[in-house]
């Protein structure tokens, strides 16, 4: 098989306007970025109010292998399959961060023959969101030094300012940082640190915004710090939220690209996976849906943190409601999650394999506890035997789900055609009742708690009295009807990554609480989080670069 790569280079890309017009877009309806980018205008967006809604289907996993078990190559190959069986699909997808590609091998438009392209474009500079991101990000964080600069009239406590600075780049030497350094001509000399630039709340509050409008305002919610009173302050007390608005408003268009069979495909938004939520953008989402019979997009991590946060956040702030759910599992991470070390799972363990369902089987009951209907997912990886498939079958068949193997990885939609007659025998059977976990009007404390126990099913959650001070402090100044966003390792149900399988009997404990007022969460964060990642020993830096004809190498 070749590399993604390779196959992406063959593809037989068509024009974006085909694209486009696929979805009913006219030549004015986008806005084309070279031959095969676009964005979809405001303007179009805006005229598409009170169309009829296409069906949704979400994408999850088990509790994955380091490597990943293959969602978003399972959401591209999903979406090629239902345009084969004859549904219009369109397929929503994040885009990628620009620093991990230097790091680690390794892209986000999926894989095999089931992948988005322009791939490098896509995992690179692609149409410039992440640049107006750390743009707008960093914005806010200069004038908010200017104004501490030129007399603090909102007297903010420059030790208490909680905005940091943003770039899109894995560099660890910037996590802290001491700025305002040179005398009195250069600031106040106070700590700070940078980010990744998608973990930019910048980067929450687009993914989360309905419009142009509601992203500005938005925008003016986000608290930077506190007074010396101890008083919140805002982006908008700054003056800052209209011309980062400014800067985001192209950016706020989505995306569109193509799968290498030439199905539509939104990649818009990248949200961390772990303080924020996670998914691509509700425009992307919500245009799609209008534009589509079927919209197939993908939540990050694990269904215990990327499916609650894609229904209790995504789903609750926007109204979206999903058709179906396809949990995606594989033989190796089922292994692991049985047992098996990280370096023995090419070999047959049909024992291990049943242990690890126990995992699969948590998820899927999480899932219909919200109301869906599941289907599970086989994603067919060439080691695999067939007696473990079968084992994986004879699970699920036990549990009432029915689980069907799929080799979009190696085929393309054909080898996803079962799956996708499965999905749409499913949504069409319109049974999904979606309800979220916990409504508004629980504590922020109960909110945390209630995803511990009924998701993870931890038997306490230990915090700290300053974390249940900070979240009384957030209930009473109007908070409280957010919802919480998880941040946990994505290996195991629990905080500790090596407890893989269905764990029980332990604890889960809450490290620290941040509010992102204006993308609408609160943050609980379990274990350690790196919101600025750092380089390998040997990063994959080191073998990019382009070959005698141009093009680039090492990156895939
Ligand atoms: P996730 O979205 O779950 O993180 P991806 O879909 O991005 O996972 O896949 C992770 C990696 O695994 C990609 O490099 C992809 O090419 C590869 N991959 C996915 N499915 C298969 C498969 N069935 N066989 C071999 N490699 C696969
Ligand atoms: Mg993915």
């Amino acid at each position: 098989m070749k590399s993604d790569i390779e196959i992406a280079r063959e593809a037989k890309k068509r024009p974006i306007a085909e694209i486009a017009a696929k979805l009913g877009m006219g030549p004015r309806d986008f806005l084309p970025y070279g031959h095969d980018k676009a964005k979809i205008t405001h303007e179009f967006i805006a005229g598409l109010s009170g169309r009829k809604q296409g069906r949704l289907i979400l994408v999850t996993a088990i509790n994955p292998t380091p490597a990943g078990e293959g969602k978003t190559t399972t959401t591209v190959g999903l979406g090629d399959a239902l345009n084969h069986i004859g549904r219009r699909a369109t397929i929503c997808i994040r885009e990628a961060s620009l620093g991990p590609n230097f790091g680690m091998k390794g892209g986000a438009a999926g894989g095999g023959m089931a992948q988005i392209v322009p791939m490098e474009e896509m995992n690179l500079h692609f149409t410039g969101d992440f640049h107006a991101i750390t743009s707008a990000h960093n914005l806010l964080s200069a004038m908010i030094d200017n104004h501490i600069h030129w007399g603090n009239a909102l007297r903010i406590d420059p030790r208490r300012v909680t905005w940091r600075r943003v770039l899109d780049m894995n560099d660890r030497a910037l996590r802290e940082t001491t700025i305002g350094l040179g005398g009195p001509a250069n600031g106040h000399p106070r700590e700070s640190g940078f980010d990744i630039t998608v973990a930019s709340e910048v980067m929450a509050i687009l993914c989360l915004a309905s419009d142009l409008q509601d992203l500005q305002e938005r925008l003016g919610r986000i608290v930077i710090g506190q007074t010396f009173d101890k008083v919140p302050v805002t982006a908008r007390d700054i003056g800052a939220d209209g011309s980062m608005t400014v800067l985001l408003r192209d950016a706020l268009q989505p995306n569109l690209v193509q799968t290498l069979e030439n199905n539509p495909a939104l990649v818009h938004g990248g949200p961390f996976a772990n303080i924020a939520h996670g998914c691509n953008s509700v425009m992307a989402t919500r245009t799609a849906l209008a534009l589509s019979d079927y919209v197939v997009t993908e939540a990050g991590f694990g269904a215990d943190l990327g499916a609650e946060k894609f229904l209790d956040i995504k789903c609750r702030l926007s109204g979206l409601s999903p058709d179906a759910v396809v949990l995606v599992a594989t033989v190796r991470a089922l292994k692991m999650n049985g047992g098996v070390a990280r370096a023995d799972l090419a070999v047959e363990n049909v024992p291990a394999l049943r242990e690890g369902c126990a995992n699969l089987g948590r998820h899927i009951e999480n899932l219909r506890g919200y109301g869906l209907p599941v289907v599970v997912a086989i994603n067919h990886f060439t080691s695999d035997t067939d007696a473990e498939v079968a084992a994986v079958k004879e699970y699920c068949a036990e549990h009432g789900v029915k689980a069907v193997l799929c080799r979009h990885w190696a085929e393309g939609s054909a080898g996803a055609a079962e799956l996708a007659r499965t999905v749409a025998a499913l949504a069409e059977a319109d049974s999904a009742e979606f309800q979220t976990l916990y409504p508004d009007d629980m504590t922020l404390w109960q909110k945390i708690e209630t995803v511990c126990k009924r998701i993870y099913r931890a038997d306490h959650v230990e915090a700290a009295p300053a974390i249940h001070e900070k979240l009384a402090e957030w209930q009473s100044a109007g908070h409280g009807h957010l919802p919480v966003c998880m941040a946990k390792t994505q290996y195991s149900f629990s905080a500790d990554p090596n407890l893989r399988g269905a764990p029980t009997g332990f604890t889960i404990p809450l490290r620290e609480v941040r509010l992102s007022a204006g993308a609408g969460f609160v943050v609980a964060i379990c274990g350690e989080v790196m919101t600025m990642p750092g380089l390998p020993r040997e990063p994959a830096a080191l073998r990019i670069g382009l070959d005698a004809k141009g093009r680039i190498e090492g990156l895939f």
